[in-house]
């Protein structure tokens, strides 16, 4: 006898709503999804016990009749499409007419609705599969779901359930996403939302609410307001409608949580998205770190599917590379005009140690030169580099690498020529205006930092991030016009090679062209640097062939083209670059200024650490009681 049987439909639809229903949240995440499906202009959610007792979503939309709400939780019944034709487009965030079904599989679901054609409400009652019939009952027009002791018949379920925190906090989650997803900004209309857990009430949302302030009321977060650090961008081309609310790299984050993409009032993830938005904050974010973005993309229904994954969080895109190089290119040109430099934070008079309500004048002035302390020996860079001092071009010819720690005297013409040689003597860079030393209104202190004066306050500058961050652009814009000026040693360096590190230079040696390094074969295991390039003059030619064999012979990270290229000169500019520890002479800072105004992203080095840090003379003059 065969062994085959037909399972009956109950099973089915527990089986779908293994896939579909996973926990509290993913009810919660239904029902609202069919709230919006009905045009509902005000949800409420309520929850007891984290949705393991309760979970109820009431809303105002078109409501069913009794018909309808008897067949909708029928497995595979939807009012959403008809025809296979219907499924190139779809519009509604449900389609597949299962969620209903599924979630009365596993509980105990009581559905009230009512149309406005309706005098009356109707009710009906599943427990578990088992249907009840539909009674007429009082309710208001629209429709209410409540959901009872979900997975109680399903122990092995049950026992999946986290904490009544943590189920809270999946539920916030899906809650949150349909809030972004429905404000008069990111969708058609705006949407009065309210969660309520064990009757208190967690968030009350307004429909008129815009997006900033939606995102407040979601994140309230005291201290790193995301709210008041978004930048804004918006861009419509080739069907792609774009809206960016950007955080600054100030509050970025240590995971992906914080990225809201919407497409079409739909939460999504997706890789080529995700990998557009660390593209267009690379260099301005240390790696580890994930902006903050809420991203809300509007394009044809037609123009993907997402018929792809039972909850519909994944989709696919037909032209995944237009949807990654608009996203790029509205994020980054828009990051790369704004100004991103930190705003100091002087601590509040009240977080002062030892003090209640307003401390003496004393005390405060104390309390500003501990906290000055303390900023400088958080911000002091570690000085992991030799530290050179400037070499000027003759003297790379002439010199070995330097044989001790102790930077030269700065006082010599050449020092200030080869600061200058980093800005592009071949372009059209612009000379530095001699500036009289009466106008100079600028410091260096510690030999690390210099103190600009602005006209608002004051900046405070790392001398060698930014000068770092200087060399990169530079040598990125002489690269990509051709290949780096080079100059021979007088006497070649040799040094060892192992056969992969021969291998890896074999390969990249277009790269090397490019960068105007000139290696030549010494002995069987031995190589020579016989030309190194005159912008990287104050690195050493040894060491900084070595770190790149090591860069172009690292196995673990398969780099493209580009990204390689970027590395490199990642780590060109960081060598070449003037060190911490250095002192400067006048016309060097003047230089480094000068240059500063002319970059094109001064406010980040390139592993995206803060160069320049805004103190405001008045958030000073609060700190001293002036005001
Ligand atoms: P789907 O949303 O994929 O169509 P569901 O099982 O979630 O499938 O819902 C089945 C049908 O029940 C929907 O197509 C819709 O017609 C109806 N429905 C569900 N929830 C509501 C609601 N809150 N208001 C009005 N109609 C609803
Ligand atoms: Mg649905």
């Amino acid at each position: 006898m065969g062994q085959i049987v037909v399972l009956d439909q109950n099973m089915v639809n527990m089986i779908a709503a293994g896939e579909v229903i996973e926990r509290p949240a993913s009810v919660v995440k239904e029902l609202m999804e069919n709230s919006i499906d009905a045009g509902a202009t005000k949800i409420t959610v309520s929850i007891e016990d984290g949705g393991r007792k309760l979970i109820s979503v009431a809303d105002n939309g078109c409501g069913m009749d009794g018909e309808d709400l008897g067949r909708a939780f029928e497995s595979h019944t939807t009012s959403k499409i008809k025809t296979s034709s219907d499924l190139h487009g779809i519009s509604t965030l449900g389609f597949r007419g299962e969620a209903l079904a599924s979630i009365a599989s596993v509980a105990q679901v009581k559905g009230t609705s009512r149309t406005r054609g309706q005098d009356g409400a109707n009710c009906i009652e599943i427990d578990c599969g088992n249907k009840g019939s539909i009674s007429p009952c009082s309710a208001d027009y629209g429709t209410t779901i409540q959901v009872r002791d979900i997975f109680y018949k399903l122990p092995a379920r049950r026992k999946f359930l986290r904490t009544t925190n943590t189920e809270m906090g999946h539920i916030a989650e899906q809650f949150t996403r349909i809030a972004l997803a429905n404000t008069p900004a990111s969708n058609k209309q705006g949407l009065d939302l309210t969660l309520l857990h064990n009757g208190r009430e967690l968030y009350r949302l307004s429909d008129k609410d815009n997006l900033h302030r939606r995102i407040a009321e979601l994140f309230p977060i005291p201290s790193s307001g995301i709210s008041e650090n978004l930048i804004e961008t918006e861009s419509n081309e080739k069907g792609l409608h774009i809206l960016a609310l950007m955080g600054k790299p100030s509050i970025s984050r240590t995971s992906r949580k914080f990225q809201y993409i919407f497409l079409n009032g739909r939460f999504i993830r997706d890789k080529f998205i995700s990998h557009a938005i660390k593209e267009a904050y690379r260099g301005l974010l240390e790696p580890n770190r994930f902006p903050v973005v809420f991203l809300f993309i509007r394009m044809p229904y037609e123009d993907y599917d997402v018929n792809v994954h039972p909850t519909k969080s994944e989709v696919r895109f037909y032209n995944a590379n237009l949807v990654h190089s608009q996203i790029l290119a509205t994020l980054r040109e828009k990051l790369l005009s704004t100004d991103l430099q930190m705003q100091a934070q002087l601590p509040s008079p009240a977080n002062f140690p030892g003090s209640q309500g307003s401390p003496p004048t004393g005390h405060r002035s104390q309390a500003i030169a501990d906290a000055m302390a303390e900023f400088f020996k958080k911000h002091r860079p570690v000085q992991t580099q030799e530290q050179f001092s400037y070499k000027s071009k003759q003297h790379l010819v002439a010199l070995h690498p330097p044989t001790g720690q102790i930077p030269e005297s700065h006082t010599g013409p050449a020092t200030a020529s080869a600061l200058r040689a980093t800005t592009d003597s071949a372009e059209t860079s612009p000379p530095v205006p001699e500036i009289r030393s009466e106008e100079r209104k600028f410091l260096q202190i510690h030999d690390s930092f210099i103190v600009v004066q602005t006209d608002d306050g004051f900046d405070i500058i790392d001398q060698h991030a930014l000068h770092e961050r200087i060399m990169y652009e530079h040598l990125f814009r002489r690269i990509r016009k051709s290949k780096l000026e080079s100059q021979k040693l007088l006497i070649p360096e040799s040094f060892e090679v192992t056969p992969s590190g021969a291998d890896a230079l074999k390969t990249n040696a277009e790269l090397l062209e490019k960068l105007g390094i000139e290696l030549v074969p010494f002995g069987p295991k031995t190589m020579a640097i016989q030309a190194f390039p005159t912008l990287l003059s104050k690195a050493d030619p040894l060491d900084f062939v070595q770190d790149l064999i090591d860069l172009l012979d690292r196995k673990d990270v398969n780099l493209d083209g580009e990204r390689l290229l970027d590395e490199v000169l990642n780590m060109a500019a960081c060598k070449a670059a003037i060190k911490a520890g250095q002192r400067l002479t006048m016309s060097e800072i003047e230089q480094l200024l000068w240059d500063k105004e002319n970059a094109e992203s001064a406010s980040r080095c390139p592993h995206g650490r803060p160069t320049t840090i805004k103190f405001s003379i008045s958030d000073l003059e609060k700190q001293f009681k002036r005001t």
